[in-house]
């Protein structure tokens, strides 16, 4: 069937698009031309020889003549009447028996043949080829990660076994792309795995085990497996797999972290040594409205606060910055600061209560989470869900306005809006912000084009499963020369350039002339300044810890082209 469908969908596309239009106006020229046969047929039928036929007739006998069956069953039997015979039998041959089977073979026939016989799929890589990615199955994540792979001019290839998506794939996306069975030990040979880089396997569960069975039967390059169902997870390591992502958890665990707007404990992000990044709703702490230096949260915690996220804008505060309700606050510090913070907010304020729309595998996860909490949350979904025994959610459609009043929506302190379909999660959105103007919305984005339109219907945060997705990806091939915070946001760190050495934090004036921020210091000694004061002297041998976007990171190295890139581990 899918088969059949992707045959299909060569004649809806590009040049056999055009064709396609100019044979429908051919068939609509056949038909007026038919219709007006028919009509003639009636008029001459009724003036030389005083029958009467219906216009059903009419048009059954110019079908009959037109493409030269002539039953015979309805004919005329005068001069005017056989001309006119003649006349349509002979546009009949033309028309429908010459220049449409030709125009049909000369549209699409041949170019759909020359295609296929011109694609020879490609089977094997040159045997010298060496660093290269190779990815089995391509959905919205694995397709960002090429495209990054692309965008850094890194060598990659996809496996399929499908020759149309092959085809597909090579001829109109340029892609490189191996033709074989992704489970096939002589088609990882071809694939030169033993001199790759890395092996991403983004299958089904089953045959991320079985590819990284095959793989591990012939060499060491490491392997990433996606799995759908977190509980594989064990599986997959021991099939060989080096790092196992569960991305239904880790999307989940996003999307709950930050709905949750009271009393939630500080979400941590990322850890590198002793320095946790983590998120925290400012809504519901004793410093919600106030300016970050009123706050003192670095005088009473020994944390610093990094960013502020508010509807997808990632702003570096200053000293005057308001830490608005709505906002998510990012700070950096050891986990005894981070405790110290989750000691001043206070217990879990008890009407924390959340929505999840949609109980499929990221839905779940998120409730899991909230119950480690704990934060009381209720689930609703159309269907039952066949994988969790767990949770009995509301069943019903989410976009019904009964069902979520039925719910209780208006005790809701948030909501996650986590179904599979972007469009339902807009309108939930949409409908949820009309409902309850001051919840916090939370919304799960299948594909990155509706990211801004989840925005703009309302959300508070949008998490975007390809985004996330490929950023962990891309930190695993760079083995964490910097770490994804969010869309755009990296900690990246580098070795103090000479030319800011001697200088202090505020002196060197990163923030103001790059935009980027020093969130940590590392002395040659190992010990780590998790929160550095300003006037902190930048020494030779330091590594700092540094926040930006992407431009902003690329902007530092071309400034200090000579400021050694460090990984996080050293
Ligand atoms: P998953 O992609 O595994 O997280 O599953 C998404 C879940 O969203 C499925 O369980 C769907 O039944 C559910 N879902 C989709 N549309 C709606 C809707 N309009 N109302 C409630 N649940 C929905
Ligand atoms: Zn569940």
């Amino acid at each position: 069937m899918k088969g059949i469908a992707s045959q299909l969908a060569f004649f809806v596309r590009g040049r056999a698009r055009q064709n396609l239009k100019v044979l429908l106006i051919y068939f609509a020229f056949l038909l007026v031309m038919m219709l007006t046969y028919a009509t003639v047929f009636r008029y001459l039928m009724w003036h030389t020889e005083g029958r009467e036929f219906s216009f059903i007739a009419g048009i059954y006998w110019t079908i009959t003549v037109m493409s030269t069956l002539g039953f015979g069953d309805v004919t005329f039997h005068n001069d005017i009447g056989y001309a006119f015979s003649g006349i349509v039998t002979i546009s009949g041959v033309v028309f429908l028996l010459i220049i449409l089977p030709f125009s049909v073979v000369t549209l699409f026939l041949a170019p759909w043949i020359e295609q296929r016989l011109r694609y020879t799929p490609t089977l094997e890589l040159p045997a010298n080829t060496h660093g290269h990615i190779v990815v089995f199955g391509l959905d919205s994540i694995t397709r960002l990660f090429v495209r990054k792979l692309q965008g850094r001019n890194m060598n990659f290839v996809i496996v399929t076994q499908d020759y149309d998506r092959a085809l597909k794939l090579e001829e109109q996306e340029g892609l490189k792309v191996v033709y074989g069975s992704p489970t096939d030990a002589g088609v990882m040979r071809h694939l030169r795995v033993e001199s790759a880089q890395y092996v991403v396997a983004n299958l089904s569960d089953p045959e991320n085990a079985n590819i990284c069975l095959t793989l591990r039967s012939l060499c060491d390059t490491p392997v990433v497996a996606l799995v759908g169902d977190p509980e594989h997870q064990v599986l997959l390591q021991q099939a060989g797999a080096n790092h196992v992502i569960a991305m239904p958890h880790i999307l989940g665990r996003f999307l709950a972290t930050r709905a949750t707007t009271k009393g939630a404990m500080a979400h941590v992000l990322d850890t590198f040594g002793a320095l946790q990044i983590a998120e925290i709703p400012v809504n519901g702490t004793p410093f919600a409205g106030m300016t970050l230096a009123q706050s003192q949260i670095r005088q009473k915690t020994g944390l610093s606060v990094i960013g502020l996220w508010k509807r997808g804008q990632l702003t570096i505060p200053t000293r005057d910055t308001i830490l608005d309700d709505e906002s998510l606050a990012l700070l950096t510090g050891s986990s005894d600061q981070l405790k110290s913070l989750e000691k001043l907010i206070g217990d879990p304020d008890e009407d924390d209560l959340i929505f999840i729309l949609g109980h499929g595998h990221i839905g779940c996860a998120a409730a899991r989470f909230l119950e480690r909490k704990p934060v009381p949350f209720v689930l609703i979904d159309r269907s039952e869900n066949s994988v969790c025994t767990r949770h009995q959610p509301i069943l019903g459609d989410a976009t019904s306005r009964q069902i979520l009043m039925d719910a209780g929506i208006e005790r809701a302190t948030g909501v996650i809006v986590t179904t599979n379909d972007d469009s339902t999660n807009v309108f939930l959105t949409l409908a949820s912000r009309h409902m309850h103007p001051d919840i916090r919305i939370v919304a799960r984005a299948n594909s990155d084009e509706n990211v801004d339109q989840l925005y703009a219907a309302g959300a508070d945060f949008v998490v975007a499963n390809a985004s996330v997705g490929t950023s962990i990806l891309m930190n695993l091939i760079d083995r964490k020369a910097s770490v994804f915070l969010s869309e755009g946001m990296n900690v990246f760190k580098r070795g103090v350039p000479v030319a800011l050495v001697g200088k202090d934090i505020v002196s060197s004036e990163l923030r103001d002339t790059l935009g980027c921020s020093i969130v940590a210091l590392k002395y040659p000694d190992g010990h780590m300044d998790t929160s550095p004061e300003p006037t902190a002297v930048l020494e030779p041998g330091v590594s700092m810890l540094l926040i930006g976007s992407a431009e902003q990171e690329k902007a530092f190295d071309s400034r200090y082209p000579h400021s050694p890139k460090k990984k996080f581990a050293e």
